[in-house]
Order: structure tokens, then sequence, then C-alpha cells
């Protein structure tokens, strides 16, 4: 074949649509009932946004963006991320005059990273995403936490872990750096080239390299919860009494620092237990420096972004994939050239009917084999019979069933049958 997707991107095709459909019709489900509304944000951004949105310290910025020069030489990026522009569009439309907290969903926002593909890891993927700006209170993340949860939950996917911990903040942070300087510097020697830049930059990044090597060392490292902050403190508990009131397990994973450098507090991962390396189908955390850094009123914020594609991978392996729910609900088969059946279907249709036929106009058996295959609950046949005395033959293709009806009283039997 000539042309082929590129390296880490994946078609959908009609035959695998409807999986996703499934995880967009629960995901509108869920956000409804949790009170959020979607935002869309363009698939380009000034590619400044992200240095100043996810922060160049970050694996993101230093090694995954996907970065132009657009013919009017200004530097564009293919969204790496999806809180940068949702943050974006929520200062420039002045959305922050709204009543506050102000809580918002992104669907299938498609998500651009240079990596080494494989499974599970892309160069295009989608998210699901959430942000809530405006409220600080520790209840917020867990209802993210939660939201993310019933989703998952509502597609059929139960065993999961929800890992959580707190990075601080700008008080208390920079202590937790100097500790983690200590404990690195004796090792930086067997550390990579990004780990010692990360030493110098942001010491926090040292616990996300996903190097062995790098991992080994940081597994020892001090953990930021035992230097929170009284007010880091009081909300990192706050978070997990919450999530003990909404009977939601989770574990204290003192490794998480998360992809973006404007997290502050809350930070988390939801993991499939049965998945290995890939089986993080969700992170999110709060960003309450995040707003400021790029340029708009000092708001706290909170989210997540969710794998859809990641999803599917899980759904896969828990056999919870659904069942594609057939291209028709009525065949039309009428003798002639044609017309007859694209003019049935054409009626049915507009009284809100699936109903589709064959314009090539194959033989009786072939066409019933064709009705199979599009998943015809029922066959409108129009024989010359039927056509002299004014009635169509309906079949019920799993009774095998067949009825006469008036053709004015088709629709109506027919919505009675399905
Ligand atoms: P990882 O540590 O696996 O690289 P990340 O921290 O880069 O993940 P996030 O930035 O938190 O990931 O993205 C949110 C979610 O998007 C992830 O939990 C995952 O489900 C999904 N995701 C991230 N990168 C990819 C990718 N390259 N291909 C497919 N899905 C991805
Ligand atoms: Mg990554």
């Amino acid at each position: 074949m000539a042309y082929r997707a590129l390296k880490g991107t994946k078609d959908v095709t009609p035959n695998e649509a409807h999986i996703w459909h499934h995880l967009e019709s629960t995901m509108r489900s869920v956000t409804a009932r949790f009170g959020l509304r979607e935002i869309r944000t363009p698939v380009i951004e000034q590619t400044e946004l992200f240095l100043r949105g996810v922060g160049d310290t970050t694996d993101i910025v230093q090694k995954e963006m996907y970065t132009f020069k657009d013919k009017g030489d200004r530097s564009i990026t293919l969204k790496p991320e999806g809180t940068a522009g949702a943050v974006r569009a929520f200062i420039e439309h002045n959305l922050y005059n709204d009543a506050l907290p102000q809580k918002m969903y992104y669907l299938n926002c498609p998500v651009f990273r240079y990596e080494r593909p494989q499974a599970g890891r892309l160069r295009e993927h989608h998210q699901f995403g959430v942000e809530v700006f405006g409220s600080e209170s520790a209840y917020t993340d867990a209802e993210i936490i939660s939201l993310a949860l019933t989703v998952l939950r509502e597609v059929g996917i139960d065993d999961l872990s929800v890992n959580i911990n707190s990075i601080g903040c700008s008080e208390c942070r920079p202590k937790y750096h100097e500790a983690l300087k200590a404990y690195f510097a004796p090792h930086l020697d067997e550390m990579c080239p990004l780990c010692k830049d990360r030493f110098e930059r942001n010491p926090l990044r040292l616990l996300d390299c996903k190097e062995e090597k790098c991992k080994a060392i940081a597994a020892g490292a001090p953990r930021m919860i035992d230097y929170l902050c009284p007010d880091c403190d009081d909300h990192f508990n706050k978070l997990q009494s919450a999530l003990s009131a909404l009977s939601i397990p989770y574990a204290i994973d003192s490794g998480i620092v998360r992809g973006l450098d404007y997290y502050t507090k809350t930070v988390f991962e939801i993991i499939s237990n049965r998945i290995g390396a890939q089986g993080t189908v969700c992170g999110g955390g709060r960003y309450d420096k995040l707003m400021e850094m790029v340029g708009g009123p000092s708001l706290p914020g909170v989210g997540f972004g969710m794998g859809m594609e990641r999803l599917i991978i899980l759904l896969e392996s828990y056999q919870k994939l659904p069942e594609a729910n057939g291209r028709c609900d009525v065949y039309c088969l009428c003798m002639g050239d044609g017309e007859g059946s694209l003019t049935l279907a054409n009626r049915l249709r507009q009284r809100g009917i699936r109903a589709d036929f064959d314009p090539t106009v194959r033989s009786m058996k072939a066409q019933m084999r064709y009705a199979e295959k599009l998943g015809a609950k029922l066959v409108a046949i129009v024989g010359e019979d039927e056509k002299a005395k004014g009635v169509v033959l309906l079949r019920n293709m799993a009774t095998r069933e067949q009825t006469e009806v008036s053709l004015d009283g088709l629709s109506d039997a027919i919505l009675k049958q399905l």
C-alpha cells in the first residue's frame, strides 16, 4: 500500500467507532450529573503558552512537543495536553466573571506528544479531561476523582487503584527541594544527563524520570508529604477524609509528581491493577498557580486527563468492549429497479426509523445476506403480489415470522416490533 498512517497515530474505522461513542455518551452523562459543561479549544496554540503553562523542565516540553513555524514565522505547537488551552480560553473570554467555581470538561481532545510509540503510547492520542476553576477546596479534588471513577465504573471497569500525593506549594516545596538535593547529590554521577539538569532546575522532577537507574535511586528519596506546610497538610488530610467519606479506597504514592510544573498540593493517578506500565488511565492534580502564570487572575484550579485509547485497551483486557449496534433496523427489499426500495427506505427514514436498501439491486438471496450483515431486525418486502395489493410483507429476522401490513400502517407496525 502506498500510504500508511504516521507512526504512533491510529485510525478509528467504522467497525470501532461504536466503542468511542459508548465512552463519549457515558462521559457526557456523568459530567452532566456532576454539573460540568463542555469546552472545546483549538488543536494549535502559541508555543509560548505551553512553555509557561506546562513548564520548561517537563518531559513534555523538553522532549515531546510537536512545534513548527507557520508561514508567518510564528512558533506554533500542537496541543501536548488539554489544561493550558482550557486555562487560556477561560482567561481570554473572561469566564472568571461568571459564578465560581466553574466546572468544565473536554471530550476526545487530540493530544500530540513525540514519544516512542508502543502499546498504549501514541504520538496522537485523545483525552477526556476535566477542569474546575475557582475552588481551592480539597472537596473539589475528591469530587473530580469520584467523577473519573464513576466514568470508569459505568463503562465497566472497577478494578482500579487511586494513588494520591501532595507536592506542596511555594511555601513548603523549597525546603523539600533542599532535602531532595541533599539526597540525590551523592548519586548524581550515576544518573542520566536529564536528571543532572533536573537537579539544578527542578529537583522534584528527579522523581519522575523513566530511566531504570534513576528510578531505583529515586525510590529511596525523602517524601514531600513529610515536608508539607500546615495549609498543604490540612488540604491533604481533608482530601483523604473526603475520599473515605465517599468510600473511595486510595493509596499514598509519594513518587507521583505529575507532568506539569505548576501543580500544587494534590496530584493523583488512577491505575488499572491488571495492566502493567501503561495501566495509568487517568492523571490529574491541582494547579493553583497556573492561571496567574499564564497571565490570568489568581484563581485556583484542579483537573485531570484520561487517555481514551488507554481506556479502550482496558476495556479490551476486561472484555468489556460494547457490542456494535447493527447498521439498520429495517431493510427494504422491493422488486424492480431499486427505486421502490430507495423511496420506501426514505419514507421510513423520515419517520425516524433506521432503514436501508441495496442500490445495486442484487439478487434476492444476496440482498437477504446483506440485510443480515447490516444487522437488520426486520425486512420489508414488496414483491409483485404485494405491489398489486398495496401491502408490504414484514419479515422478522429473529423469529422468521412474516406479516402482511398495509403501506400506510407500515411505520407503526415497524415501531411496534422494534
Ligand atoms: P506517562 O507517565 O504514562 O507518560 P503522563 O504523565 O505523560 O503519562 P498525562 O500527561 O497525565 O500522562 O496524560 C493523561 C493521560 O493521558 C494519561 O494518564 C494516559 O492515560 C494518557 N496518555 C498520556 N500520554 C499518552 C500517550 N502517549 N499515548 C496514549 N495515551 C497517553
Ligand atoms: Mg508522558
